[in-house]
């Protein structure tokens, strides 16, 4: 597992940050998750121009041009071992002494990139969908910003294991958000619903694509607030983000969505999903 490290490449067990790296200190820092098939980086200029907003977000000063940060990723993905890859990538605001919550006047990003074996979603998923638990969402404001202070997110996933499903799904007021680490799409007679992008949710490049694919394929799909009522009376809910691919949600609190199994629509935007990697793979 060969790592990167502010201009080193070095396998992953040797690398070393600073105690003092305001990543570390107070998780002040974005990342990416980039999945790699086939050596082939899975919409990679949609990673990065997200990370550049999210950098410009937080006052980062962007260490690299478009150019540079794909270069950096696509060397890395080449000297792996293997072929299907999750690339994460983080940009933490580096070291600074002495602590203070405020930007330190001088400091330099710390960037850091690995890469790990990315297992596609099992036969046993997409076919037989899985189980999800609700919650409230007790997270910040600026949701939107992909930061690497998790904890909410955690402690959200931690439910879902401890119920022994596999996602938990926010709730804020009343509305679907998204999952602890996904987004939620639900279908209602035909049509597919998600939540508009907001400062409340992460935008997800797989939430992205899916908009993208239904308009292509002509399937209905309305963007605008979904009612907790709307989610407990779907036919469908499915789970999206870049390392799962899309999942069908067919247990939500331990009632069946729909008739309990995985529904059509899924099936036909998870085909459209597939054709469309195998579409980037030929490339
Ligand atoms: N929302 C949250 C909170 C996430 O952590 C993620 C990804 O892990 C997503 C949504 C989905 O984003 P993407 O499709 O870019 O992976």
């Amino acid at each position: 597992y060969l790592a990167y490290l502010n201009g080193e490449f070095a396998p992953l067990d040797q690398l070393k940050i600073s105690v003092l790296d305001r990543g570390f200190l107070f998780g002040d820092g974005v990342y990416e998750m980039i999945p790699v098939y086939s050596r082939v980086v899975f919409r990679l200029d949609e990673h990065l121009s997200r990370l550049e907003q999210n950098l410009a977000a937080i006052g980062i000063p962007n260490p690299h041009s478009r150019e540079a940060w794909r270069e950096l990723v696509l060397s890395l993905v080449a000297q792996q071992t293997f072929d299907d890859q999750s690339i994460y990538l983080q940009v933490s605001r580096g070291p600074a002494f002495p602590r203070n919550h405020a930007f330190p006047a001088e400091v330099s990003p710390t960037v850091f990139i690995f890469a790990d074996q990315l297992e596609a979603p099992a036969t046993v998923l997409t076919e037989q969908g899985v189980s999800a638990v609700t919650a409230t969402d007790v997270r910040w404001l600026r949701c939107n910003i992909k930061a690497i202070s998790l904890l909410a997110n955690v402690l959200a996933k931690q439910q879902a294991a401890d119920a022994g499903v596999a996602e938990t799904i926010l709730l804020r007021d009343g509305l679907l958000i998204e999952g602890a680490a996904s987004n939620i799409f639900i279908v209602k007679t035909g049509i597919i619903y998600a939540p508009a992008p907001s400062e409340l949710m992460l935008t997800g490049i797989t939430y992205d694509l899916l908009i993208e694919l239904a308009g292509q394929y002509g399937l209905p799909l309305q963007l605008g607030d979904v009612t907790e009522a709307m989610l407990r009376q779907a036919d469908e809910v499915w789970l999206t983000s870049s390392s799962k691919e899309i999942l069908a949600i067919v247990l939500l609190d331990g009632q069946p969505v729909g008739n309990g199994q995985v529904g059509p629509i899924y099936k036909k935007m998870l085909g459209f999903y597939q054709e469309f990697k195998r579409t980037v793979m030929r490339r």
